[in-house]
């Protein structure tokens, strides 16, 4: 089973991944747990690339070309092996990230974002859990993060940015209805958890 974990900066999916494995893991499933951008070693070079570095280091269209670039080298290396040899692999983001990240940045980009997901991806999780939180919220817990991430020119877009992602992502649940579950983030990681447990 491929299963992703989706939402906006702070929103507890980093935990809920790790948490989600845990219990795979206690019922007997062989786990791999992994995140994007990233999650093979040449893929973790390109997140570098995307992280690092001065406010608008690449334009729209090559940002998604590395997040392409990236995850095809994550799928080839890491997830398409681990699911062929019966494993089951849980993901910190997949491509409905630059789906949201991406399409909310410049509208358009979407449509050029799928053709590269058609053309170099393909597939799709099994099952996507969108943890659902108020970016107010994900901003506090973001800030009180006991690791901040070095140097990632991401962060620190806002909370306009990150209320039309917090719509994106929503937006999702109802663009695929058949594997994307919208999971309240409110509460304790506990909490959330058992919310996540029961949509599974
Ligand atoms: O989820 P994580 O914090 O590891 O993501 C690293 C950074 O990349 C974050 O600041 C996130 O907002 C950004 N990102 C992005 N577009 C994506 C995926 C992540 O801008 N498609
Ligand atoms: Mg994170």
């Amino acid at each position: 089973m491929f299963i992703s974990f989706e939402g906006i900066d702070g929103c507890g999916k980093t935990t809920q991944a790790r948490l989600l494995a845990d219990t795979l893991r206690e019922r007997g499933h062989e786990v791999v747990l992994t995140r994007e951008p990233g999650g093979s070693p040449g893929a973790e070079e390109i997140r570098r690339l995307l992280v690092e570095g001065a406010g608008e280091r690449w334009s729209a269209e090559t940002e998604c070309l590395l997040f392409t670039a990236a995850r095809r080298d994550h799928l080839e290396r890491l997830i398409r092996p681990a699911l062929l040899a019966g494993r089951s692999v849980v993901t910190d983001r997949f491509a409905d990230s630059t789906r949201v990240y991406q399409g909310a940045a410049r509208a358009e980009l979407r449509a050029l974002v799928d053709r590269l997901h058609a053309l170099m991806i393909g597939i799709e999780p099994d099952l996507t859990f969108v943890i659902d939180i108020d970016p107010n919220e994900a901003l506090q817990r973001a800030k009180n993060r006991q690791s901040p991430m070095p140097e990632d020119r991401f962060e620190n877009r806002g909370l306009g940015f990150q209320r039309d992602l917090a719509a994106g992502f929503r937006a999702l649940a109802q663009e695929f209805p058949h594997r994307v579950r919208l999971i309240d983030g409110s509460g304790s990681p506990d909490a959330v958890a058992a919310r996540v447990r029961a949509a599974l």
